[in-house]
Order: structure tokens, then sequence, then C-alpha cells
């Protein structure tokens, strides 16, 4: 890779940037300056030192957001902010994109990344990962409600889901809920609860595959996935 495309990925400025920092003999691979923004360097191989400071290549990020209400999931969007405009630029430098949708008033875990082989697995039908959302439901959920989830449900459009694990946590006239689904179809939570005649009032993803939601994460913020947590994903 070119050095000046290596430093410009790792958020050292643009190219034009990366340049003067070059002429500046603030760059040396292994040990020795070098003043060439075309040569080419392995990062995997070889050390590449930044005013004598090591960079650290990275092609992929892997990021674990606390969506809040009112954000999009996507790259962009005409009116509305996205979740990319919260990463700062350092990140957004990787040009990763939400792992999935969340609704725009949902809260909670969105994956970010830029790898799109793990985007494929983890949305992939076919292999089925778990997703965990707490909601709060206008109505009483009931046993029965467990019983039909636990079949899968018929929504209005004739489909009829994959079974989900319901879990009450309280049951009243707003219920508080636990569902486990492993799809994503379009609004599926707020669709399962429509079949039976509630509302979801409030939604929150609290986990996805073996992963769950850093609770110190705060709403709107995010941060770099762990190797250990990375690896629960893949
Ligand atoms: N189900 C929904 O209805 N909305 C979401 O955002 C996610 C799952």
């Amino acid at each position: 890779m070119r050095l000046d495309k290596l430093l410009s990925n790792m958020g050292f400025g643009s190219r034009k940037e990366v340049k003067v920092l070059l002429k500046g003999k603030a760059v040396t691979v292994d040990g020795e300056v070098v003043r060439d923004v075309a040569k080419h360097v392995d990062p995997e191989l070889q050390v590449v030192n930044v005013y004598g400071e090591r960079v650290h290549y990275q092609e992929f990020i892997y990021l674990m957001m606390n969506k809040p209400q009112g954000v999009i999931s996507a790259t962009e969007d005409k009116y509305d902010q996205t979740v990319i405009d919260l990463l700062d630029p350092f990140h957004a430098h990787f040009e990763p994109f939400p792992v999935g949708r969340l609704d725009k008033d949902t809260e909670g875990f969105l994956l970010i990344t830029n790898d799109g082989q793990l985007t494929y697995n983890l949305l992939s039908p076919k292999k089925h990962v778990p997703k965990v959302y707490y909601a709060k439901i206008e109505g009483v959920v009931t046993e029965a409600d467990i019983a039909v989830f636990s079949q899968g449900v018929t929504l209005e459009d004739g489909y009829h889901t994959k079974p989900g694990k319901l879990k009450i946590l309280v049951s009243g006239e707003q219920s508080e809920i636990e569902l486990e689904i492993s799809e994503g179809k379009f609004h599926q939570v707020k669709r399962m609860f429509e079949a039976v005649d509630k509302k979801v009032v409030f939604l929150k993803r609290l986990s996805m595959g073996a992963l769950e939601l850093d609770p110190t994460i705060e709403l709107g913020h995010y941060r770099e996935l762990t190797s250990a947590e990375l690896a629960l994903l893949k």
C-alpha cells in the first residue's frame, strides 16, 4: 500500500496534509526517514512511525453504538441526522455503515463497521443471528402472548414469523418485556405486537448474537469493540 494512503486512512489527514508530514521528515519506515509519498509499505511487516509514535494500521473498524431516538440508521439522509453523523472524523474516515437498521424511534445496540463479510454473516436470514429487544407495551402482555410468539406470529401482510422468545418483565396496563427474535423484518417487533393487538411504545435493542450492549455507553455514544467482543460475533 502507498505510504500516503496508509497514513491518510489512519487519520493523519488528506493526502496533501500527509505529504507535508512526509516532507517535514516526520515519518519513518523501519527506522529510516521516508519523504516519498508513493513509497510502498506493508503495514503487517514494516514499522511505520509518525513523530516517533508507531502507527498501528487497521483495515476494519467495529463500533458498538447506543443509538438514540431521532437518528436514522443509514449512512446519509436528506433530512435527519444519521448514526454516521455521530462518529468522530477518525472513525468516519473508514466509511463504516450500520449493520441492519433500527427504526428512528428505536434505541440501543447498533453495530457499525466497514467489514462487509461480517455484515453479510450477521444479516443473512440463513444464519438466524438472535437479537434481543426490551420494550414497553401498551396493554397487558400475558402468558397467552408468550405461547403465540413461541409458534411465530402472522403479521398483517400474511408473513408468518419464526418463533420469538417472549419474556414478561412487568405485566400491567403498560407492560415491559424482552423479546428474542432471529429475523430482521421491517418493524418486526412492532408488527409482532400489533398482531396480538398491542402497541410498542418504547423499543431498545439489547444484544446481537452473543454480544450485549455495554450499559456504560451513553445514548448517542459508541466505542470500538474489543477483540474478545469481536470474536463473539464471528
Ligand atoms: N423491530 C422494530 O419494530 N423496530 C426496530 O427498530 C427493530 C426491530
